[in-house]
């Protein structure tokens, strides 16, 4: 014989009653046995109903009426015309009972757990007729049987517990001599021996079925419902999470203790002792091989098996210098929450006795602190104890495996992914048997708990990025195209999924959480919501995404101004926007500390040399113990490709208006012709070289005229450059008579900088520097008399872009 057991999703409707009956038509065993749960939704609508009319409050008939609505439809379209008066009839009549019920509660103001259990046992009373009166209409050999009369308990309404020896009695004696092929029996609800109907627990369902597969010895118990098999964490959380095709009792009982609600916890104790295989089916791909759960089925020799959480979970914690080796204090302390009927789900205590702290379901929290606080009122009035500390709204997330006590270092792997995306630990237990470690973590952190810990111990190789771009315009746009053209590479060489989720421009933003379309992002971006720095930032942190990078590809003052809120929330910052690291040095020092403390890379390698690795060169001289002794570089792009481009056959106006055109200059050119741009560069290579500089400490002799240098727009400034033509000729011709160019020059030496225009010497390494090229000399301590050079395109959409790039990848290496 055989069990299957359909859960409430399986049975919604009448689209999905009918792939039930595809399932069950394809059965070829002599009898079984098939529990199913409610229609879905159909038990919290009737709990929502009982406590509505407990609160005497009318709206509970709207959530009756819709209780009312799904079955007559049902009926109306699952069996056929001549059938239906019988089948509505009766049903009819009982939810009129249900009715009268819920009138009751309303009336009273109240609410027994003995009525509870009656109003909500309709769910799978009313599923159970009528899809046995729907395969029997459809010619399938089909009875029904009432649960209530086979599963006997005790009075423990809302989750009584079962009496064995009757019901294995009851249910070996009905099916003996049952003739029918196919029994439909309600899952979730039994009958006292008193003669009440009680209820097994929410989720109850699984343990009908297990309790009839273990009495009647069944070959296998098949849990059917809506996902393909029990998976290393929960689907609807974790994207990633792989079906588990073979999983021991004792992992799979650890995982739906900690939350995997695909099993009812209770539902494989009736199985253990027989051995009965169980087999967790999805009813929408019934050929998917799903999830089998046998003896010794650990994996062979795999650790971390699944991964999964409880909510709603508070601590109490008791402590105080009166614990200390004073025996009896835990004793006490477990007694007033057992005489409560309180069940601890975690327990830690230091070994100096100091402290003992428990994970208990949020809802018993109060009453049990009331409760633990007047057990220990005497202590408590003499200091010698502190009341009970409570702290609520936590979650416990848990690491499962058999094997996972053979294997060394597993915790602080899971604790250091953990302190690596931020999320605090409030907590530690590891159960005695090492099939499970648990850490207590805030509500709002679990998944990205859950994902950062899937990531670690399944997808090994794979590390999610998620990217939030801010400025999709020149740099931004090619960013992206390069993200979308190297997508494959990055995940096949560098095992790094990166995603966008959030991109904005001036005007609009938008935002996907399974990432956004690089193909499309243009007609995305268009139709996204009006843009707000803010909000985006609260979007970013609220999705609380591991590997979260913010992206700045703006020149915006104010978009800098908010890294600082990025950090703190261990979110990682890359950008070309110099503004941050040229401005005060205490923003510039705080930064770098943020990104220290909270574990998040602040990159800006793009601001001096764009794709360059001119920062990454420093840092890596200055981490090898070397010293900066002097630094010689021209850094501007838009002036180098400035002064390359112009002689005397063109006009200097005409020079610059090509430069912006093409890229090379920043939106507002005079950033880069007054130098500020060039001291901003040399700034931050001062600053990572270890000295504490600001701007105003950099010399810079400007070679523009006063009138371009406070023009307040680009036209005026366009305008002004045309004027003084004849001034920029003489510097150019007075550079070709002497044999040299004109650079813009950067120089850093004993701790001070300047910056100003040069004539370039043939034979110099600045003298061949061609388009918009850049080039930095370090010397150093150990480069003494030969510098260490780079040299390269220095400015440009698509080599900025790739220099952004190399920072994500780094941060991907981190
Ligand atoms: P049914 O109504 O069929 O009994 P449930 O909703 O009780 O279904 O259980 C199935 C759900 O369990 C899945 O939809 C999934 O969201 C959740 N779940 C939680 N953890 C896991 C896990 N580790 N593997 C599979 N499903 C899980
Ligand atoms: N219908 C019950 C519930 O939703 C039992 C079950 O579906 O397993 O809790
Ligand atoms: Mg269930």
């Amino acid at each position: 014989m055989k069990v299957l057991k359909f859960g409430g999703t399986s049975v919604a409707n009448p689209e999905h009653i009918n792939k039930v009956k595809s399932i069950l038509g394809n059965q070829n065993k002599e009898q079984i046995a098939v529990v199913v749960s409610a229609f879905g939704g159909v038990t919290d609508l009737l709990l929502n109903a009982s406590r509505l009319a407990s609160e005497q409050d009318v709206s509970y008939k709207n959530s009756l009426k819709e209780v009312e609505d799904r079955h007559i439809s049902a009926i109306r379209e699952l069996i056929p015309v001549k059938s239906q008066s019988a089948a509505l009839s009766k049903v009819k009549s009982e939810l009129n009972i249900l009715e009268t019920l819920l009138e009751g509660a309303f009336l009273i103001g109240e609410l027994t757990p003995k009525l509870s259990d009656k109003i909500v046992s309709y769910g799978e009373l009313l599923s159970s007729f009528i899809i046995s009166e729907f395969l029997k209409s459809e010619g399938l050999d089909v009875a029904f049987k009432d649960s209530r009369e086979l599963i006997i308990t005790d009075n423990n309404f809302g989750k009584a517990n079962v009496d064995f020896n009757i019901t294995n009695a009851n249910c070996k004696g009905f099916f003996a001599s049952n003739k029918h092929r196919t029994t439909i029996l309600p899952g979730f609800v039994a009958s006292s021996k008193s003669g009440d109907l009680t209820t097994l627990g929410r989720g109850g369902s699984d343990y009908t079925a297990a309790i009839i597969a273990a009495a009647v010895d069944a070959e296998i118990l098949e849990i059917w419902t809506d996902v393909s098999g029990m998976y290393t964490a929960n689907p609807k959380l974790v994207k990633q999470a792989k079906c588990v095709s073979n999983i021991s009792y004792e992992e799979a009982m650890e995982l739906s203790h900690f939350g995997a609600k695909v099993l009812y916890p209770p539902t494989i104790q009736p199985i253990l002792g027989k051995e009965i295989p169980i087999a967790i089916k999805n009813t929408f791909d019934p050929d998917s091989p799903g999830t089998l759960i046998t003896k010794n089925n650990n994996g062979n020799g795999k650790t971390v098996r699944g991964i999964s959480h409880v909510g709603n979970i508070s601590l109490l914690s008791l402590e105080g210098p009166g614990m200390i080796g004073i025996p009896g204090i835990s004793k006490r302390f477990f007694e007033t929450l057992s005489v409560k009927n309180i069940s601890i789900v975690l327990i830690t205590q230091a070994s100096s006795e100091h402290s003992i702290c428990v994970g208990i379901a949020d809802e018993d929290v109060d009453m049990a602190a009331e409760a633990v606080n007047e057990t220990f009122e005497y202590e408590i009035s003499r200091k010698k104890i502190k009341p009970v500390i409570v702290e609520k709204d936590l979650t416990i997330v848990a690491l499962v495996g058999d094997n996972m006590k053979s294997h060394q270092g597993l915790s602080g792997k899971m604790f250091s992914t953990l302190g690596k995306n931020n999320v605090n630990i409030r907590a530690i237990a590891q159960g005695a048997s090492e099939r499970n470690i648990s850490a207590v973590i805030k509500k709002e952190d679990v998944k990205k708990a859950l994902n950062a810990l899937h990531e670690t111990f399944f997808e090994e190789n794979i590390k999610q990025l998620n990217l939030f771009v801010m400025g999709v315009g020149n740099v931004g746009s090619k960013f992206l195209q390069q993200i979308r053209q190297q997508k494959k590479y990055l995940k096949e060489e560098l095992k790094l999924n990166v995603r966008v989720i959030g991109i904005s421009n001036s005007r609009k933003m938008a935002f996907d959480e399974s990432g956004i379309s690089l193909k499309d992002w243009e007609n995305i971006i268009d139709q996204g919501e009006p843009a707000n720095k803010e909000v985006f930032f609260s979007r970013v942190n609220a999705l609380n995404y591991r590997n979260s990078i913010f992206v700045d590809n703006t020149a915006s003052a104010e978009v800098s101004e908010s890294y600082s809120s990025y950090l703190k929330n261990s979110i990682s910052v890359v950008t070309c926007n110099k503004i941050a690291s040229s401005s005060n040095y205490e923003y510039y020092k705080e930064l770098k500390h943020l990104a220290k403390e909270y574990n998040a890379p602040y990159l800006f390698e793009t601001n001096v040399g764009a794709g360059l690795p001119i920062i990454d060169t420093l840092k890596h001289l200055i981490a090898s113990g070397d010293k900066v002794r002097k630094i010689q570089a021209v850094l501007s792009g838009s002036l180098n490709f400035v002064f390359n481009t112009f002689d005397d056959s063109t006009t200097f106006h005409d020079v610059v208006k090509q430069a912006q055109e093409q890229g090379y200059t920043e939106p507002d050119p005079t950033i880069d012709l007054s130098g500020v741009d060039v001291m901003r560069k040399i700034l931050i290579l001062a600053r990572e070289s270890g000295h504490q500089l600001d701007i105003d400490d950099i010399e810079n002799e400007a070679f523009l005229p006063k009138e371009s240098l406070e023009a307040d727009s680009n036209d005026v400034f366009f305008e002004s450059l045309k004027k003084y033509e004849a001034d920029f000729q003489k510097l150019y011709k007075d550079a070709a008579n002497a044999d040299s160019k004109l650079k813009y020059v950067a120089q850093f030496e004993d701790g001070k900088a300047k910056v100003g225009l040069q004539q370039i010497p043939k034979g110099h390494d600045f003298f061949n520097l061609e388009g918009s090229d850049n080039i930095v000399l370090f010397f150093t301590d150990r480069y003494v008399d030969q510098p260490l050079i780079i040299k390269g395109a220095g400015a440009g959409a698509d080599v900025t872009a790739s220099g952004i790039f190399a920072d994500i990848v780094r941060i991907g290496n981190f």
